[in-house]
């Protein structure tokens, strides 16, 4: 992963229509963002589950992984009037988030069955941290905004949890909330890697976090 990749220097020098949504009237931005995306089976299925308004991207760091959900993306435009909404983009999520994406422009974000990075060595390279959060809380707007982890690694959901709940800008969704919102159960059974764990019997936890305001808005 240590190549080198393209980004803008501010998000609004980037050009989402050639590349990600040509079926789209002008450059909109993505609103949506399945961080970490794999094969992309959740960015395909917010497509469907989503309203057109909403701009789909998956972003993912393997450069053969991201050529495949782009041409899979491609042929499924091919079949029907939907997936204009849904793109992937190969980069590190890590670095270059608020190079693509301006503060409050983000509706969703899906952390699905990240890397694990089990030793204590490897935790500051988990894909929620404390600093990264920060980074979350910037981009998504204020209360509508919201965060959704999923792991099948019970000890990463522990930190998931005790890291959204840590922080001062985000509420953990009461199961009544999370029984509204459609796009959980699309996480829960949509990726790859929720597919994989199912067929071996896995266990799956999740939290979902809404962007609270912050405390000096009015
Ligand atoms: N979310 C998918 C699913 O549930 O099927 C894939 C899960 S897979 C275990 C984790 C994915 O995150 C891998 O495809 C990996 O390449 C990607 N990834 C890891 N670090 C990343 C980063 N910094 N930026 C973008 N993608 C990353």
């Amino acid at each position: 992963h240590n190549d080198s990749f393209a980004y803008p220097i501010r998000p609004d020098l980037m050009d989402w229509t050639i590349d990600h949504y040509p079926g789209l009237q002008g450059n909109v931005a993505p609103t949506v963002l399945d961080i970490g995306c794999g094969f992309g089976g959740l960015t395909m299925a917010l497509g469907k589950i989503l309203p057109p308004e909403a701009r789909i991207l998956g972003m993912e760091i393997r450069a053969k992984v991201t050529e495949y959900v782009r041409l899979r993306i491609v042929a499924a435009r091919k079949e029907g009037p939907l997936y204009q909404n849904c793109s992937v983009l190969r980069t590190n999520s890590m670095k270059f988030l608020p190079n693509f994406f301006a503060a409050a422009s983000l509706d969703k974000l899906f952390f699905c069955f990240p890397d694990p990075h089990f030793k204590r060595k490897n935790h500051p390279r988990r894909i929620v941290s404390e600093r990264l959060l920060s980074e979350y809380a910037h981009v998504l707007k204020p209360t509508i905004g919201r965060l959704y982890c999923i792991t099948d690694v019970e000890e990463l959901h522990q930190w998931h949890v005790a890291k959204c709940d840590a922080h001062p800008l985000f509420r953990r969704l009461t199961v009544k909330e999370e029984a509204n919102d459609p796009c959980i159960e699309a996480m829960i059974h949509e990726t790859e890697e929720g597919k994989k764990v199912a067929r071996q019997g896995g266990k799956k936890y999740h939290a979902v976090y809404e962007r609270i305001p912050d405390a000096d808005a009015p």
